[in-house]
């Protein structure tokens, strides 16, 4: 029997005419920074419904010349926001294999993001093979330095030219493709993070713990004031509960506890579940460590970095992995040390999760596809 899914599978090629040259394509790759420079293509799928509430279907799935998008003008995404997209990396091992990290958790995540936007649900195998399809297509984008990968983002977005408030009756769906470099220039040195008390970035029942463009417009003033105030990043606390840590601007946070227990803020439906964060508990776990998802607040990280309850904090994300955390400014007060060397289960766990996803560690939990 057939799957339903397997007639969107056949992507046409239509394959740029104007690539960047050879020798363009190694110098971004001697630099490549993060997210300014992009591969030659893109993967397309395009979804329509006749009306509200019939199921709607995908269909010209392509890979075509990466460019500019023709869109309408009135289409809903410029007006009302309708978007989602995901992150994740591509890399290459020492063999010039490419591997994926988790990308079915990622379109397993899409979805749950694509239901809280009111956008069509993508059946998982068809966003693998858009990335599978995009990856071998451009193949020789994937950087081999270290710490390198080729950042791919897929996105959803409404096309429907019409300026009524409803969820588009027509959408696209794209991926593009942009080599990253080293987040840290080789060097990894624990962040400064600024305790957001005039913005929240989710609130009950809103978008947080979906991945769409107006969570990231909304903690854009809130990184300027972090920026304003010397930090890199922005802590978010619960708009409900004001002492309740919930996540970075685009990372989740860790604690390591004295004796080595792992806490991190429980799932409350404002924070995004990163993968990155499933996947430090599952590694955690298979140490032997205990992981507690609970609610932890501002007054318990500042006594736990007092006392010594809290011997390490990091913060993780597709981008940076792992990331030390330093010092928390919240308002005048500081909690932690900017110059705390990173610590030793911050550094093991990242060593691992960074080793699996580079072949340098064998992938256990099949989480390279
Ligand atoms: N929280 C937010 C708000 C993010 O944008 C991200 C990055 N996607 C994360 C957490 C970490 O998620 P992941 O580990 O899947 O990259």
């Amino acid at each position: 029997s057939k799957r339903k899914s397997d007639d969107i599978m056949e992507f046409t090629e239509d394959l740029s005419t104007h690539r960047k040259s050879d020798q363009e394509r190694a110098d971004v790759l001697a630099n490549p920074g993060f997210g300014d420079f992009f591969t030659d293509h893109t993967a397309v799928i395009d979804w329509a419904t006749d009306a509200e509430g019939s199921r709607g279907t995908w269909s010209n799935a392509r890979i075509e010349p990466y460019g500019p998008i023709a869109m309408d003008p009135a289409a809903s995404v410029l007006h009302y926001g309708q978007e989602i997209f995901e992150g994740l990396k591509a890399y290459r091992h020492a063999d010039g294999s490419v591997w994926t990290f988790r990308p079915h958790a990622n379109a397993a995540r899409l979805n749950r993001s694509a239901e809280r936007l009111a956008l069509p649900q993508l059946d998982e195998e068809v966003f693998v093979e858009s990335l599978r399809r995009l990856v071998k297509t451009d193949v020789s984008w994937v950087p081999s330095g270290d710490g390198e990968a080729l950042y791919l983002r897929p996105f959803m977005i409404a096309t429907e030219a019409f300026l009524g408030v409803r969820a588009a009756r027509q959408v696209s769906y794209r991926v593009i493709a942009s080599p990253a470099g080293n987040y840290f220039g080789g060097e990894l040195k624990p962040v400064g993070i600024w305790v957001s008390h005039n913005y929240a970035r989710a609130g009950r029942g809103g978008t947080g713990a979906a991945k769409c463009g107006g969570n990231y417009a909304a903690s854009l003033v809130a990184q300027l004031e972090a920026e304003e105030n010397g930090c890199k990043q922005v802590l978010f606390l619960d708009p409900f509960n004001e002492e309740a840590v919930e996540e970075l601007g685009g990372m989740n946070v860790f604690f390591v506890m004295k004796g080595g227990k792992l806490v991190t803020p429980r799932l409350t439906g404002t924070i995004l579940e990163g993968i990155t964060r499933s996947s430090i508990i599952q590694l955690a776990r298979d140490r032997g460590l205990e992981v507690e998802e609970r609610t932890i607040t501002l007054g318990e990280w500042r006594e736990g970095i007092n006392n010594g309850d809290i011997e390490e904090v990091f913060a993780c994300g597709t981008a940076a992995v792992i990331t030390p955390i330093g010092v928390l400014k919240n308002g005048e007060e500081q909690i932690g040390d900017p110059d705390a060397p990173a610590g030793a289960v911050t550094m093991a766990l990242r060593t691992e999760l960074l080793g699996i996803q580079t072949g340098k560690i064998e992938d256990r939990h099949g989480w390279l596809e």
